[in-house]
């Protein structure tokens, strides 16, 4: 028998002193990186704030920094979103317009989508955000509403809302995403209003909350799809690690590779700053700090998550 000594994982008391410290070290990693502008609301946001929150798998939350104060959480809805389509249609349904492989491509990019016919290597790049948006514009009768109202339950926080500002935006900068948006469209894949779907997804990225809530909001990710706010199923067990497998393999776009070295469990990043990540069983997490690395992912983000993993002493790759 192999003689493998098993660390034992740091107990909640011993957990805060570690959230603390990692908050007190990011400064270092402010000199590095850039608030993303392409999106004129988001570059007025104040760069250099850091802020970190883990939400037990019972609900109970630790944080450090500034974990109370609310940012803007862009691409992370994406797994919002996908759950929410998960909920609402038949899995063949779904999995025929979008894919579940890595794209190697920048998060808007639309190369490969020509290539491949319209159809997105993935839930999490922004053409397969729209294409899911889609779904949930053809299937819903209010989709921002009720994405929202999901997000307020599972993050067990009503006052979560749109920053209408933000929205506003990203619609009159929408070039980009329309480009992707009519891309699909011109090949059949999207079924609705292309300036509708837009529209939607716009306020989903627009959605405003604080890492304290956007780690609750994910609990049932590390709760085998249990919101443990109310106890009522999210998504089966099956699903969950369904969505935890995509999150690790999808969810930093192409520097998810890099992230799952570094951490090695599932994320989720938006240009906002913010990164999600679930330790399965034991807890999510909601790192925050708005300097960006050239993926469009948080740099001192991921520097505090990779601390935070070894400190742990928890990882499910090791
Ligand atoms: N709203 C942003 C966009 O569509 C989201 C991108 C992101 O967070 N990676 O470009």
């Amino acid at each position: 028998m192999l003689d493998i000594d098993t660390p034992q994982p740091i107990t909640r008391e011993e957990l805060q002193p570690l959230l603390e410290r990692l908050a007190a070290d990011a400064p270092r990693c402010f000199g590095e990186g850039k608030v993303a502008s392409y999106i004129p609301a988001l570059a007025e946001v104040e760069p250099d704030q850091f802020g970190i929150a883990v939400c037990h798998a019972d609900g109970s939350v630790q944080y450090a920094g500034d974990a109370a104060t609310r940012f803007s959480i862009q691409s992370v809805s994406k797994a919002h979103a996908l759950v929410l389509a998960m909920q609402q249609l038949p899995p063949d349904e779904l999995w025929a317009r979008v894919g579940r492989e890595p794209s190697g491509q920048a998060f808007n990019s639309i190369v490969q989508l020509e290539v491949e016919n319209g159809v997105p290597r993935n839930p999490f790049i922004n053409a397969g955000a729209l294409m899911v948006t889609d779904m949930l514009v053809s299937k819903l009768w209010m989709p921002q509403n009720t994405l929202r109202d999901q997000i307020r339950r599972l993050s067990n926080t009503p006052e979560v809302d749109f920053d209408e500002r933000v929205a506003r935006s990203e619609m009159d900068h929408k070039a980009h995403n329309a480009a992707l948006g009519y891309l699909m469209q011109a090949y059949g894949n999207i079924h609705s209003d292309v300036e509708m779907v837009l529209d939607t997804y716009f306020h989903s990225c627009a959605l405003s909350m604080n890492c304290i809530e956007l780690a609750k909001s994910f609990a049932f990710l590390a709760n085998q799809g249990v919101n443990p706010f109310d106890g009522q199923p999210v998504l089966t067990p099956v699903q969950t690690r369904q969505v935890n497998a995509l999150l690790l393999t999808c969810g930093l776009y192409d520097a998810a590779g890099d992230f799952a070295w570094r951490v090695g469990l599932p994320g989720k990043s938006g240009v906002g700053g913010g990164i999600v990540a679930i330790l399965p069983r034991r807890m999510s997490i909601c790192v925050w700090s708005p300097r960006l690395d050239s993926y469009g992912n948080s740099i001192a983000g991921r520097h505090a998550l990779e601390g935070l993993v070894s400190g742990l002493n928890v990882t499910p790759l090791g």
